[in-house]
Protein backbone atom coordinates (compact mmCIF):
# COMPACT_ATOMS: atom_id res chain seq x y z
CA UNK A 1 0.00 0.00 0.00
CA UNK A 2 1.27 3.03 -1.27
CA UNK A 3 0.65 6.85 0.42
CA UNK A 4 -2.68 8.35 0.17
CA UNK A 5 -3.38 12.21 0.62
CA UNK A 6 -6.83 13.76 0.06
CA UNK A 7 -7.85 16.94 -0.23
CA UNK A 8 -11.20 18.24 -0.19
CA UNK A 9 -13.18 21.48 -0.13
CA UNK A 10 -15.33 23.63 -1.79
CA UNK A 11 -15.29 24.98 -5.74
CA UNK A 12 -12.54 27.64 -6.12
CA UNK A 13 -10.32 26.72 -2.26
CA UNK A 14 -7.38 25.37 -5.13
CA UNK A 15 -7.19 22.29 -4.40
CA UNK A 16 -5.87 21.28 -7.81
CA UNK A 17 -3.41 23.92 -7.94
CA UNK A 18 -2.02 23.15 -4.75
CA UNK A 19 -2.54 19.54 -4.97
CA UNK A 20 -0.78 19.39 -8.35
CA UNK A 21 2.08 21.19 -6.90
CA UNK A 22 2.37 18.93 -3.84
CA UNK A 23 2.08 15.55 -5.94
CA UNK A 24 5.08 17.19 -8.09
CA UNK A 25 7.01 17.55 -5.29
CA UNK A 26 6.79 14.61 -4.11
CA UNK A 27 6.57 12.35 -6.59
CA UNK A 28 3.49 11.41 -6.53
CA UNK A 29 0.56 11.28 -9.19
CA UNK A 30 -2.18 13.64 -8.93
CA UNK A 31 -5.89 12.72 -9.09
CA UNK A 32 -8.54 15.10 -10.02
CA UNK A 33 -11.10 13.42 -9.59
CA UNK A 34 -13.59 16.52 -10.42
CA UNK A 35 -12.83 15.91 -14.26
CA UNK A 36 -14.35 12.47 -13.84
CA UNK A 37 -17.65 13.97 -12.45
CA UNK A 38 -17.42 16.48 -15.53
CA UNK A 39 -16.92 13.81 -17.69
CA UNK A 40 -20.51 12.13 -17.21
CA UNK A 41 -22.03 15.26 -16.79
CA UNK A 42 -20.06 16.56 -20.27
CA UNK A 43 -21.70 12.88 -21.79
CA UNK A 44 -24.94 13.69 -20.47
CA UNK A 45 -24.73 17.41 -22.80
CA UNK A 46 -23.72 15.76 -25.45
CA UNK A 47 -25.97 13.42 -25.65
CA UNK A 48 -28.84 16.06 -24.90
CA UNK A 49 -30.05 14.02 -21.83
CA UNK A 50 -31.47 16.40 -19.59
CA UNK A 51 -29.67 16.14 -16.37
CA UNK A 52 -32.49 17.13 -13.92
CA UNK A 53 -34.03 13.53 -14.91
CA UNK A 54 -32.39 11.34 -12.80
CA UNK A 55 -33.42 8.43 -14.39
CA UNK A 56 -32.72 9.00 -17.69
CA UNK A 57 -28.88 10.11 -16.34
CA UNK A 58 -28.74 6.58 -14.90
CA UNK A 59 -30.45 4.95 -17.70
CA UNK A 60 -27.51 6.01 -20.01
CA UNK A 61 -24.64 5.01 -17.14
CA UNK A 62 -24.26 1.57 -18.65
CA UNK A 63 -23.00 2.90 -21.93
CA UNK A 64 -20.53 5.12 -20.40
CA UNK A 65 -17.09 4.11 -19.60
CA UNK A 66 -14.66 6.63 -18.20
CA UNK A 67 -10.75 5.96 -17.59
CA UNK A 68 -7.88 8.20 -16.70
CA UNK A 69 -4.23 8.27 -18.55
CA UNK A 70 -1.23 10.30 -17.85
CA UNK A 71 0.33 12.01 -20.27
CA UNK A 72 3.73 13.75 -19.23
CA UNK A 73 2.44 13.57 -16.05
CA UNK A 74 -1.28 15.43 -16.66
CA UNK A 75 -4.08 13.89 -16.05
CA UNK A 76 -6.12 12.67 -19.03
CA UNK A 77 -10.05 12.04 -19.09
CA UNK A 78 -11.12 9.51 -21.51
CA UNK A 79 -14.84 8.93 -22.23
CA UNK A 80 -15.87 6.58 -24.07
CA UNK A 81 -12.60 5.83 -25.85
CA UNK A 82 -12.38 9.77 -26.41
CA UNK A 83 -9.69 12.00 -25.09
CA UNK A 84 -12.22 14.78 -23.13
CA UNK A 85 -9.75 16.75 -21.22
CA UNK A 86 -9.82 19.82 -23.10
CA UNK A 87 -13.74 20.09 -22.53
CA UNK A 88 -14.38 19.34 -19.20
CA UNK A 89 -13.48 23.10 -17.65
CA UNK A 90 -16.37 25.17 -18.81
CA UNK A 91 -19.03 26.61 -16.56
CA UNK A 92 -21.78 24.57 -18.13
CA UNK A 93 -19.41 21.30 -17.82
CA UNK A 94 -19.53 21.79 -14.39
CA UNK A 95 -22.74 22.38 -13.72
CA UNK A 96 -23.59 19.32 -15.21
CA UNK A 97 -21.06 17.52 -12.73
CA UNK A 98 -22.69 19.26 -9.71
CA UNK A 99 -25.74 18.49 -10.88
CA UNK A 100 -25.68 14.62 -11.76
CA UNK A 101 -22.92 14.07 -9.22
CA UNK A 102 -25.80 14.19 -6.59
CA UNK A 103 -27.08 11.13 -8.12
CA UNK A 104 -25.51 7.81 -5.91
CA UNK A 105 -25.59 5.40 -9.13
CA UNK A 106 -23.33 8.25 -10.39
CA UNK A 107 -21.12 8.36 -7.77
CA UNK A 108 -20.72 4.05 -7.06
CA UNK A 109 -19.77 3.84 -10.95
CA UNK A 110 -16.90 6.49 -10.24
CA UNK A 111 -15.67 4.69 -6.65
CA UNK A 112 -13.79 1.66 -8.58
CA UNK A 113 -11.78 3.57 -10.94
CA UNK A 114 -10.96 6.54 -8.11
CA UNK A 115 -10.04 3.66 -5.18
CA UNK A 116 -7.87 1.75 -7.62
CA UNK A 117 -5.73 5.02 -8.94
CA UNK A 118 -5.12 4.88 -5.34
CA UNK A 119 -4.02 1.34 -4.67
CA UNK A 120 -1.73 1.24 -7.72
CA UNK A 121 -0.12 4.92 -6.86
CA UNK A 122 0.90 7.02 -4.15
CA UNK A 123 -1.78 9.59 -4.46
CA UNK A 124 -2.68 13.08 -3.92
CA UNK A 125 -6.07 13.04 -5.00
CA UNK A 126 -8.41 16.09 -4.74
CA UNK A 127 -12.21 16.04 -4.85
CA UNK A 128 -15.29 16.65 -2.64
CA UNK A 129 -15.85 13.36 -0.85
CA UNK A 130 -12.21 11.37 -0.92
CA UNK A 131 -11.66 11.61 2.68
CA UNK A 132 -15.08 10.88 4.21
CA UNK A 133 -16.17 8.06 1.14
CA UNK A 134 -13.57 7.44 -1.36
CA UNK A 135 -10.59 6.97 0.74
CA UNK A 136 -11.48 6.89 4.63
CA UNK A 137 -8.11 5.58 5.37
CA UNK A 138 -6.14 7.89 3.76
CA UNK A 139 -2.84 8.86 5.00
CA UNK A 140 -3.71 12.78 5.76
CA UNK A 141 -6.95 14.26 4.76
CA UNK A 142 -6.92 17.98 4.11
CA UNK A 143 -10.05 20.05 4.09
CA UNK A 144 -9.16 23.17 2.07
CA UNK A 145 -11.59 25.98 2.13
CA UNK A 146 -11.89 29.45 1.55
CA UNK A 147 -14.82 32.17 1.94
CA UNK A 148 -17.36 32.14 -0.67
CA UNK A 149 -16.33 35.72 -1.94
CA UNK A 150 -12.50 35.22 -2.47
CA UNK A 151 -13.13 32.25 -4.16
CA UNK A 152 -15.26 33.86 -6.34
CA UNK A 153 -13.25 36.86 -7.12
CA UNK A 154 -10.52 34.30 -7.75
CA UNK A 155 -12.36 32.73 -10.58
CA UNK A 156 -13.42 36.28 -11.90
CA UNK A 157 -9.32 36.90 -12.08
CA UNK A 158 -9.03 34.19 -13.79
CA UNK A 159 -11.56 34.69 -16.03
CA UNK A 160 -10.57 38.53 -16.79
CA UNK A 161 -6.76 37.27 -17.35
CA UNK A 162 -8.10 35.26 -20.03
CA UNK A 163 -9.23 38.54 -21.57
CA UNK A 164 -13.08 36.13 -21.15
CA UNK A 165 -16.27 38.42 -19.74
CA UNK A 166 -16.88 37.96 -16.44
CA UNK A 167 -19.57 39.33 -13.89
CA UNK A 168 -18.34 39.21 -10.39
CA UNK A 169 -21.77 38.97 -8.61
CA UNK A 170 -23.09 36.40 -11.22
CA UNK A 171 -19.99 34.23 -10.49
CA UNK A 172 -20.82 34.57 -6.79
CA UNK A 173 -24.13 33.08 -7.07
CA UNK A 174 -22.79 30.06 -9.31
CA UNK A 175 -19.99 29.34 -5.98
CA UNK A 176 -22.51 29.78 -3.41
CA UNK A 177 -25.39 27.47 -5.73
CA UNK A 178 -22.75 24.89 -6.31
CA UNK A 179 -21.92 24.66 -2.40
CA UNK A 180 -25.43 24.26 -1.53
CA UNK A 181 -26.06 21.60 -3.67
CA UNK A 182 -22.69 20.09 -2.70
CA UNK A 183 -22.93 20.37 0.64
CA UNK A 184 -26.48 19.08 0.93
CA UNK A 185 -26.74 16.65 -1.08
CA UNK A 186 -27.50 12.90 0.25
CA UNK A 187 -25.15 10.98 -0.97
CA UNK A 188 -21.32 11.82 -0.03
CA UNK A 189 -22.06 15.32 0.31
CA UNK A 190 -19.16 17.87 0.56
CA UNK A 191 -17.83 18.17 4.49
CA UNK A 192 -14.68 17.74 7.06
CA UNK A 193 -14.11 14.66 7.55
CA UNK A 194 -13.69 14.22 11.26
CA UNK A 195 -9.60 13.64 10.99
CA UNK A 196 -9.14 16.14 8.26
CA UNK A 197 -6.97 19.29 8.89
CA UNK A 198 -8.86 22.54 7.76
CA UNK A 199 -6.52 24.87 6.44
CA UNK A 200 -8.49 28.32 5.10
CA UNK A 201 -6.35 29.71 2.47
CA UNK A 202 -8.56 32.56 2.22
CA UNK A 203 -5.78 35.29 3.41
CA UNK A 204 -2.79 32.42 2.24
CA UNK A 205 -0.98 32.50 -0.95
CA UNK A 206 -0.90 29.74 -3.13
CA UNK A 207 2.96 28.87 -1.70
CA UNK A 208 1.55 29.88 2.32
CA UNK A 209 -0.40 26.58 1.49
CA UNK A 210 1.72 24.68 -0.32
CA UNK A 211 4.22 25.65 2.81
CA UNK A 212 1.52 24.65 5.42
CA UNK A 213 0.88 21.44 3.38
CA UNK A 214 4.13 20.48 3.17
CA UNK A 215 4.54 20.64 7.13
CA UNK A 216 1.56 18.33 7.87
CA UNK A 217 3.27 15.83 5.09
CA UNK A 218 6.66 15.97 7.05
CA UNK A 219 4.84 14.93 10.15
CA UNK A 220 3.61 12.16 8.52
CA UNK A 221 6.63 10.95 8.16
CA UNK A 222 8.13 10.70 11.96
O1 LIG B 1 -13.76 19.99 -8.60
P1 LIG B 1 -14.63 20.30 -9.80
O2 LIG B 1 -15.14 21.70 -9.83
O3 LIG B 1 -14.00 19.89 -11.08
O4 LIG B 1 -15.90 19.34 -9.60
C1 LIG B 1 -17.06 19.48 -10.38
C2 LIG B 1 -18.25 18.95 -9.59
O5 LIG B 1 -18.11 17.52 -9.47
C3 LIG B 1 -18.36 19.45 -8.14
O6 LIG B 1 -19.13 20.64 -8.04
C4 LIG B 1 -19.03 18.30 -7.43
O7 LIG B 1 -20.43 18.42 -7.51
C5 LIG B 1 -18.61 17.08 -8.21
N1 LIG B 1 -17.60 16.30 -7.52
C6 LIG B 1 -18.03 15.41 -6.56
N2 LIG B 1 -17.15 14.60 -5.91
C7 LIG B 1 -15.84 14.69 -6.17
C8 LIG B 1 -15.36 15.63 -7.13
C9 LIG B 1 -16.28 16.44 -7.77
O8 LIG B 1 -19.23 15.31 -6.30
N3 LIG B 1 -14.99 13.88 -5.54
Amino acid sequence: MGIDIAIDGPAGAGKSTIAKAVAKRMGFVYVDTGALYRAVGLYMLDRGISIDDAEEVVKALPEITVDIEYMDEAQQVILCGKNVTSRLRTQEVGEAASVTSQYPEVRDKLMELQRSLAERYDVVMDGRDIGTVVLPDADLKIYLTADSRIRAKRRYDELIGKGEKAEFSEILKEVEERDRRDMNRETAPLKKADDAVEVDSSCMTVSEVEDRIRELIRGLKK
